[in-house]
């Protein structure tokens, strides 16, 4: 069976007064949620250690990107090696941010899923098209190429420690989220290209992202291949996520 997963991507946001207000939340209403999803906080990298001690160890804990190296003269940088010894499991490996903003390729988006992977943790691959790509009908190709591409140096048990998250740039942010029915078809799709890859395709998690709330989170993870969630704007109030997270 796969992992069920609602991931709250933060962003750059938060402080420790938010930390303070929002985890302890979290963790009293997502008390009995283990069963039905993996409930994962993503906060700014700094804030980890005081999420892990505000949720007292009962949160799954990520960043938001990491470096291409593990350790060295490379001043600013996180590593994976890092991200685990504050006790992390998940890592965002190429947020569409990261891709457009910080011009991140597919070839460093798979050196960091390799460092990810070295680390013992587990990289969750995002993917998308642009409107424009879609507009022109390419939004399977573009996906299907990060997909190839961020996970090329991916291997044999190393699948055990992928998730993929489509996440349309469009509907990030946006309020705009993709039909329930769009999505499942191109989750379906994200998982006939891992097959081509010879990944366990049916036991990787697919997460879709892109403006879940809590009136539309059930719609979207009724669908059979979409396997939870990886939440931007709504994970920063306690009673959307949980709702969100209540949603399967
Ligand atoms: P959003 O962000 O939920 O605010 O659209 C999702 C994301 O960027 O991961």
């Amino acid at each position: 069976m796969r992992r069920k997963i609602v991931a709250g991507n933060w962003k750059m946001n938060g402080s420790k007064d938010l930390v303070q207000q929002l985890v302890g939340v979290i963790c009293d209403r997502a008390v009995g949620l283990d069963d039905a999803a993996e409930v994962v906080v993503i906060p700014p990298a700094p804030y980890v250690p005081l999420v892990q001690q505000q949720s007292d160890g009962k949160l799954a804990l990520g960043v938001q990107n990491v470096s291409e190296w593990q350790s060295g003269a490379y001043t600013g940088e996180v590593s994976a090696d890092m991200a685990k010894d504050l006790g992390c499991s998940f890592v965002l490996v190429g947020h569409s941010e990261r891709r457009q903003l910080f011009g991140e390729s597919d070839d460093v988006v798979a050196r960091k899923v390799e460092r990810v992977l070295e680390s013992g943790l587990t990289a969750v691959l995002c993917v998308g098209e642009t409107l424009e790509q879609r507009d022109a009908g390419e939004a399977e190709q573009v996906v299907a190429e990060q997909v190839r591409r961020g996970l090329a140096g991916v291997a044999g048990d190393q699948w055990e420690g992928i998730v993929v998250a489509y996440e349309p740039v469009w509907a990030i942010g946006t309020g705009k989220t993709a039909t329930a029915e769009d999505a499942q078809a191109m989750h379906a799709e994200i998982r006939s290209v891992l097959k081509t890859m010879d990944a366990p395709a049916e036991e990787i998690s697919v997460l879709y992202g892109g403006s879940v709330k809590a009136d539309n989170a059930a719609a979207l993870f009724s669908e059979p291949d979409i396997d939870g969630g990886l939440i931007g704007g709504a994970s920063l109030k306690a009673d959307e996520f949980i709702s969100i997270c209540r949603s399967f």
